[in-house]
């Protein structure tokens, strides 16, 4: 069991007040809040060791060092990474992608194929949409059904020995589904195709195995996790990430540099050019620790029972319709009332002090599945609370007599 009331007095921001009511904050899956013990480290970092890392001989860009270090030792561990240098830090999920991508760019040719999904955000569509069009290898979609899961008789039938590489999403962001990543990897393998999992939105719930996802990529952001914004991580098998070219060049990134000949250093800094976000990558080990200290047991347990008493909720709310229906899911619920447009509900809400996401939360093919423009996202973390839940309902009650 969760003290979600002693947990609730480490994030400062849920004291405040909006529109003179209290803060009632359901737009998790867009980024999650940060508790005291990660904006702390933050602190510390500017105000005790600040400097730049790896090149510095002085007492402070060793403490650096040190701190950034260790802190991707911790996010190996989390995810049971088998080397420390598989973890690439980077600005996040879509930056992740997109240096993977960008490194397919010399590994596909015309014929090839890959494989998404229905269900991705838009930073997993966008990229490999470029590297089609770099490449010449085409682009397949594994559909999805009405309930919002992936019809895996599909992707069974899409996948062939031209299929190079398959991304997928961990957990949808619009509606909550979690896809059966495991099946998706067995069978990709089964043809020699590469997977990568996006899992921004996976890793604030549940804590992944990537050794035995045997997954060969695995991406997610820091500020969906308890994290700060602008840092996130790449996971890839060592041989993947031998096999790929480096993605930006600069500092940090080379073993020796002249005019006739650049080398370039080995993982992972030959993914990392530039100074990084220092701090960010500190505070990023930090709030794993937040999150483990709780216990991924314990969140997602709780975050089940706040999903269950939602939806029945919601439900009884008369021309109320959830989209993202499977078994599956996480905390995450879409939905739309009658034909009253998402936006004039969100605001309404707004205005009683309650932040829900309205829009195609950057998932725009799923709203063309529904022939919807949009949906209000309610997503709940381990620091919300029935009670949250219950003005939330009575508030949306309340907009929907306004608006109809
Ligand atoms: C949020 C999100 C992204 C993008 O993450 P950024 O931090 O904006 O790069 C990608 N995929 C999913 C499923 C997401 O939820």
């Amino acid at each position: 069991m969760l003290d979600v009331q002693k947990l609730r007095k480490d994030f400062p921001i849920l004291n405040r007040e909006v529109n003179g009511k209290p803060l009632v904050y359901f737009d998790n899956a867009a980024t999650s809040q940060t508790p005291k013990q990660v904006i702390d480290v933050i602190i510390d970092y500017y105000s005790n060791y600040n400097a730049n890392i790896h090149r510095g001989v002085h007492r402070l860009s060793q403490e650096a060092t040190d701190a950034y270090e260790q802190a991707r030792i911790k996010i190996q561990h989390h995810f049971n990474a088998k080397h420390a240098y598989e973890i690439i830090y980077t600005a996040g999920t879509t930056h992740s992608i997109n240096l993977v991508a960008n490194g397919f760019s010399s590994l596909l040719k015309k014929g090839d194929e890959i494989m998404v999904s229905a269900l991705e955000h838009h930073s997993n569509i966008v990229p490999w949409q470029m590297l089609c069009e770099r490449t010449g290898a085409t682009l397949k979609v594994i559909p999805m059904n009405e309930n919002g899961e992936l019809v895996l008789s599909e992707f069974d039938s899409l996948l062939n020995e031209k299929t190079k590489l398959v991304f997928v999403n961990h957990i949808s962001n619009a509606l909550g589904t979690i896809n059966p990543i495991e099946y998706i990897i067995e069978e990709s393998h089964r043809v020699n195709a590469a997977v990568l999992v996006d899992g921004a939105q996976s890793c604030p719930h549940i804590k992944p195995d990537v050794q035995a996802l045997d997954v060969d990529f695995y991406v997610c952001s820091a500020h969906k996790m308890c994290g700060p914004t602008g840092v996130g991580m790449l996971y890839g098998k060592e041989e993947w990430l031998k096999k790929l070219p480096p993605y930006q060049g600069g500092g940090e990134m080379i073993a020796e540099v002249s005019f006739e000949k650049t080398t370039y250093a080995d993982l992972p800094h030959k993914f990392e050019a530039g100074t990084p976000n220092i701090a960010g990558g500190i505070a990023f080990g930090a709030a794993i620790d937040y999150m483990n200290s709780i216990g991924f047991e314990n969140i997602a347990n709780y975050e089940n029972e706040l999903l269950e008493y939602a939806t029945e909720q919601l439900l009884q709310i008369d021309g109320l319709k959830i989209y993202g229906t499977a078994k599956n899911k996480t905390s995450v619920i879409s939905f739309n009332v009658g034909n009253i447009h998402p936006y004039d509900i969100g605001t309404i809400l707004d205005k009683m002090g309650i932040a829900v996401r309205t829009g195609h939360h950057c998932a725009q093919p799923i709203m063309d599945y529904y022939k919807i423009p949009g949906t209000i996202r309610a997503s709940f973390m381990f620091y919300n609370t029935k009670e949250e839940i219950d003005l939330f309902i009575a508030s949306l009650k309340k907009a929907i007599l306004m608006l109809l």
